[in-house]
């Protein structure tokens, strides 16, 4: 289990009690998961550029995928 919390429970990594279950996740400025190709995720950690942002707000879990969409193949992320 990992350390990651959550309240995204429509996202098909998320666990009872708010558990995150993905091995890795990407976090990113809002703007750059907006940019950024859906394909495009933790295992490309390396690629993404460097973006600050001033609060929350403007941050995004790259790694979301909608529970039962059948993209959760994709992204090359496992479960824990
Ligand atoms: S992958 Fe992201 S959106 Fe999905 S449960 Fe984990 S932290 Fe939440």
């Amino acid at each position: 289990m990992s350390n990651i919390y959550c309240s995204v429970n429509n996202c098909y990594y998320w666990k009872k009690d708010n558990v995150c279950d993905a091995n890795q996740i990407m976090i990113t400025s809002d703007d750059m998961g907006a940019f950024a190709p859906d394909s495009m995720d933790a295992l490309d950690y390396n690629k993404f550029e460097e973006t600050p942002v001033e609060t929350c707000m403007e941050t995004c879990c790259k790694s979301f995928v909608e529970k039962g969409s059948g993209d959760e193949k994709e992204d090359g992320i496992m479960r824990m």
